[in-house]
């Protein structure tokens, strides 16, 4: 599957890492933006296994978060979904998941790791952070709740202090998130059009999310 993007030479990829349980457009279309933005060959999602920042709470089976992840990105031809993570035991780090990337698709490849601001607020809190900007450079989609400044200072810092690179890439902002899914379908709220009707077909059919 990774091997075919070398056919056309340098290779421009973008990683969607996330616990994605359950997967929802907030993630789908920060990835797409991302794409079209930065002229990314392909974007791989990425299923985190066993996540270290949510080790207090429960996940749902990492084979649900894959296959309703696989479901989700089927109709769009430059997605791929990755079992890297899920079939890795015991805590999954993006650094490691990273340093194999790089072994596939060697050195000079441009890799990508897409994610919201949330998620760069936190990045040096993450394990071995200043070898991760080492491995590849970050796309950073605006997410509802995101604050300018606050975004701007942690990019600079993050830059000047370790040579991470973050490109910031705004985007309409998406007022959703896995967890108020998850809520809204515990009390039996609406969820349709917040995710893709395959992904809330399976979390019905799998009785996801009901308690
Ligand atoms: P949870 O509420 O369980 O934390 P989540 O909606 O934040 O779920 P994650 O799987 O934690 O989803 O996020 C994966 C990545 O996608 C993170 O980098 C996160 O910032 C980004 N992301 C999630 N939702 C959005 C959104 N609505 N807009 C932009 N980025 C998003
Ligand atoms: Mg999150």
């Amino acid at each position: 599957m990774h091997k075919n993007a070398f056919d056309n030479g340098q290779i421009k990829i973008g990683i969607m890492g996330g616990t994605f349980d359950p997967i929802h457009y907030g993630h789908l279309f920060a990835a797409e933006a991302a794409r079209v933005e930065f002229g990314l060959s392909k974007v791989i999602f990425i299923p985190v296994g066993s996540p270290p920042h949510k080790q207090s709470q429960r996940i749902s089976h990492p084979e649900h978060r894959y296959r309703a992840t696989a479901l989700a990105v089927s109709s769009n031809p430059n997605f791929e979904v990755s079992r890297l993570e899920v079939d890795k035991s015991g805590i999954t780090y993006t650094f490691d998941t990273m340093k194999k990337l790089r072994s596939i698709y060697g050195k000079d490849a441009d890799i990508y790791f897409i994610t919201g601001a949330d998620a760069v607020l936190e990045l040096l809190t993450w394990y071995k952070f200043k070898d991760l900007f080492t491995l590849c450079r970050f796309i950073t989609v605006t997410r509802p709740g995101y604050n300018y400044m606050e975004l701007e200072q942690k990019i600079e810092e993050i830059s000047s202090n370790y040579g991470g690179e973050i490109l910031c890439l705004e985007v309409p902002l998406l007022d959703i998130s896995s967890t108020d899914i998850r809520e809204r379908i515990r009390s039996g709220k609406a969820v349709k059009y917040l995710l893709p009707e395959e992904v809330e077909a399976y979390i019905f059919k799998n009785g996801l999310y009901k308690e």
